[in-house]
């Protein structure tokens, strides 16, 4: 689209905000990919993006090598592995260490500007399962620099969050072939 076709024409168009809070949740599928899918719209424009990745730390996702090849993309992994499912066999302090860790880089880079775009992924999740305080997350979007967007994802956000927030999208499952007994697909899942 020309620079000259993008021009606001809402009514309220003078509000236009330079940065926004969004959030995916939901229990369909999609959450992480299109937060990663506006990461990669974020690097198209040569702007940086650090990518915090909550639970997932120890396992392998196809993502992790794609954005390697991105200058402009920073993907740290905050997180032990899944929590109390699957393969974990890390006591609860080593997940609650790990999701500090993250939430204070996360801190860090919302409040510094250095970052144009700061993914928060399954951050929702790790509040869910009481590895982080609802207040701490909040309290981080609130050190935000206007210009830097914060995406989080993970399912059932608290209304909290979902008040704070500018843009709000939830998936909804309207079917997954897991309830048919197929498993995480690669490439398609991880
Ligand atoms: P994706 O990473 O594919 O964008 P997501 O972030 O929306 O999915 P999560 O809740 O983070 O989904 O779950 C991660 C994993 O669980 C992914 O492998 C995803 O395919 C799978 N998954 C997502 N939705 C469902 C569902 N409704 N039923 C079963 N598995 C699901
Ligand atoms: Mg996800």
């Amino acid at each position: 689209m020309p620079e000259s076709e993008q021009q606001p024409r809402h009514p309220k168009a003078k509000q236009q905000k330079p940065g926004l809070v969004l959030i995916n949740t939901g229990d369909g599928k999609g959450k992480t990919t299109a937060a990663l899918g506006t990461a990669l719209r974020h690097a198209g424009y040569g702007r940086k993006v650090l990518i915090i990745q909550f639970i997932k730390g120890t396992w392998h996702y196809g993502e992790l090598e794609s954005l390697k090849r991105l200058p402009e993309i920073t993907l740290v992994r905050a997180g032990a592995g899944f929590y109390k499912i699957l393969d974990d066999h890390f006591p609860e302090e080593v997940h609650k260490r790990a999701a500090a860790e993250g939430l204070a880089l996360a801190r860090e880079a919302v409040a510094s500007g250095e970052y144009s775009l700061v993914v928060l992924d399954e951050i929702i999740y790790a509040i869910g399962e009481g590895l982080l305080a609802l207040g701490d997350v909040v309290e981080l979007l609130g050190r935000r620099k206007p210009e830097v967007s914060v995406f989080l994802t993970g399912r059932n956000a608290p209304q909290e969050l979902v008040d704070l927030a500018d843009t709000v999208t939830e998936m909804r499952e309207v079917k997954h072939p897991f309830r048919e007994g197929i498993l995480a697909l690669k490439g398609i899942d991880f």
